[in-house]
């Protein structure tokens, strides 16, 4: 019996050894095509891991930031496996970028989706029975044809690799059903391949949804740090936008950059701006048709032309390395987007700028979006729940790349040093007061309203649903008289963004008290906030204070009244920048109450809504 136990130790040894020797030389043998077919010397941060860990057979998740090197990860082990490899991939218009570029380097490649005829697939899996190529990309819903499934069991398949695998989860923003059809085809293959996921989204939930889908374990999960040393994350509030992105565009002449803006009416307003302005400028959103916009991405690609003007619907897989410059126009819905499109700047490597524009009333549209949505009560809450993240980062005074960092679950990351608030050297004020009068009125308010009541207590204001409320008689009411009402809500931002106090999740967030406010009550910790730079108040887009007041104007002849006894240039300006879209958001406008509510409302309203409306029917 002994004798038995010791040879089978013996045994489990040499196994062992026999495998570390195979890993070895595994290694060694994708170092070697890394070489000889990509040119490239080492590998990056995760890649030899992640190919170790395939090549042994076992299914795989890599999670990378965009710009990382995912597709090395399964292109090197495709390579050396026998059989083919079927990459799943989810933008048709990139996967022959991708098969040109493998094909370039002496890899035989192809792919299969709707741009190709028939009988031109039926061609392709032919040669592909045959072992005529390495690895076949495929559109995903050509899936879910349970046809189309049984003829790839005919391909000697021996890997599966997903790309862009956060679009199988409906936790992710990009979520494709069809993505779901995977777990079928690889059930339905005779001999079960390899599977590897990739994506550059790391959330818990889009990972454990890929991982419970895919049946990958734990073990099997490799994140690589998501820090992009050359990038530097910038934030800017209360700027012209056109004057901005004009000026910036002008100093940095020749640089290849994209601005992402939310809608296309505002890809095509400021595409045909800058054109204008002489600059080399080209747009790509989901309205141009097939041929446009495979000019536009081509003649980016080829730096015909330098900048992109573009909706979200532009760049998944971009792989134009050198762009030097991400700007962000308006506000993107959650972190997860955001980081994708910034860190599409500088995959090179070489230092590159990330800039957001934030505008208020940019809230107004995500949250619409949400809104109008079809998706279920809980979906809803946590993408408000992200937006809210989202706005967050544009308010915190920390290092901008450790706050993204954070949010994917890298804690302890270092302060970068290069971004905007690491590099903000306004001195920090002692806020903590004011900050105490924040939240004993969000206390004495119950914590059911919004931060603008809230602002307008502290503030001291006499607008009829506060009077109506009876929150005059609260003992924070004016206590913050001396700071404008805009300088309070700044500060209630700044301290949801730093979590003392929370907005819920909702179309409507409401102010509670976070447990991190429970120490500052009792004296034990100061907050500190930058001093308040006093900068001219810039109004950063026009157009819709232009249309209010052409309402007032019709108003003014219609009830033969002055147009400022309608509302005050004031009320409009906040009107436009709040965009309110129901009687309940209008009213906490300052300058409107229950009478010219009930004169004047609807007039606004339509017009708002259909701004809104319009702004969002021509999103993507
Ligand atoms: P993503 O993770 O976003 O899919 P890609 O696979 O498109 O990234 O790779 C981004 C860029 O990095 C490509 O131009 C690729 O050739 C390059 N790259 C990948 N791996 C390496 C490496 N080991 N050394 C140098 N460049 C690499
Ligand atoms: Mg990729
Ligand atoms: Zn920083």
């Amino acid at each position: 019996m002994w004798g038995s136990t010791l040879r089978q130790t013996h045994i489990f040894a040499e196994i062992r050894k026999i495998k570390l020797k195979r890993c070895f030389f595994m290694i060694e043998q994708a170092k070697q095509v890394l070489q000889s077919y990509f040119g490239y010397s080492s590998f990056r941060p995760g890649q030899e891991s992640i190919i170790e860990n395939i090549l042994e057979g076992n299914d795989t998740l890599a999670i990378m930031p965009t710009g990382g090197g995912k597709s090395l990860c399964y292109q090197i082990p495709a390579l050396i496996f026998d059989g083919v490899t079927i990459v799943i991939s989810p933008l048709i218009s990139l996967m022959k970028d991708q098969v040109d570029t493998l094909l370039g380097v002496g890899i035989a490649a192809t792919y299969i989706n709707s741009s190709i005829s028939l009988q031109e697939i039926q061609e392709r899996l032919q040669d592909a029975r045959l072992g005529r190529f390495k690895i076949i990309y495929i559109a995903p819903e050509r899936l879910e044809s349970s046809q189309f499934r049984s003829l790839l069991s005919s391909i000697p398949i021996s890997m599966i690799a997903v790309d862009e695998a956060h679009c199988i989860s409906q936790w992710g923003h990009d979520f494709r059903p069809s993505y779901r059809n995977i777990q079928y085809m690889i059930a339905e293959l005779p001999k079960k391949p390899v599977v590897a996921a990739l994506t550059a989204t790391a959330t818990v939930e889009v990972k454990d949804d890929i991982c419970s889908q895919l049946q990958i374990t734990p073990s099997a999960v490799f994140i690589t740090g998501f820090a992009r040393e050359n990038l530097t994350f910038n934030i800017l509030k209360g700027e012209n936008k056109r004057d901005f992105v004009k000026s910036f565009l002008k100093e940095n002449n020749n640089q290849s950059g994209i601005v992402y803006a939310a809608t296309r009416r505002e890809v095509n307003e400021l595409h045909s701006f800058l054109e204008k302005e002489g600059h080399s400028v080209g747009k790509y959103h989901a309205g141009l048709s097939d041929e446009e916009r495979k000019r536009a991405q081509e003649d980016f690609l080829f730096d015909t032309v330098n900048v992109m003007i573009a909706t979200n619907a532009f760049g998944m897989g971009i792989d134009k390395s050198n762009v030097r410059f991400v700007i962000h126009y308006n506000l993107p819905k959650n972190i997860e987007a955001y980081y994708q499109e910034a860190g599409r700047a500088g995959r090179d490597g070489e230092k590159s700028d990330c800039y957001l524009l934030f505008a208020s009333q940019d809230i107004q549209l995500q949250k619409f979006l949400i809104e109008q949505s079809t998706m279920d009560e809980g979906k809803k809450e946590q993408e408000y729940y992200k937006l809210q993240q989202m706005i967050d980062y544009c308010h915190t005074e920390k290092c901008l790349q450790t706050y993204i960092l954070e949010y994917f679950g890298e804690n302890e990351s270092p302060e970068c040093g290069r971004c905007f608030n690491c590099t903000d050297n306004r001195e920090k004020i002692d806020v903590t007061t004011e900050a105490l009068m924040v939240f004993s009125c969000i206390k004495r308010m119950k914590e059911r309203f919004g931060k603008t009541l809230v602002a307008q207590v502290l503030k001291g204001s006499r607008n009829k649903k506060i009077l109506e409320l009876g929150f005059t008689t609260l003992t924070t009411y004016g206590l913050l008289k001396q700071y404008s009402e805009k300088q309070i809500v700044g500060l209630i931002d700044y301290l949801a963004a730093e979590g003392y106090v929370k907005l819920t999740n909702s179309q409507y967030p409401v102010l509670i008290l976070d447990a991190k406010a429970l120490p500052v009550l009792k004296g034990e910790v100061k907050i500190y906030k930058k001093e308040q730079v006093t900068k001219k108040q810039i109004v950063t887009d026009n157009t819709l204070f232009e249309i209010l007041r052409e309402v007032r104007k019709e108003i003014s002849s219609r009830d033969q009244v002055p147009p400022y006894i309608v509302f005050s240039d004031s009320t409009l300006r906040e009107m436009s920048e709040v965009a309110p879209i129901d009687e309940k958001e209008l009213l906490e406008i300052k300058g409107v109450a229950k009478t010219k509510l009930e004169r004047y409302g609807e007039d606004f309203l339509s017009v708002i809504r259909k701004y809104v409306e319009e702004k969002s029917a021509v999103v993507k």
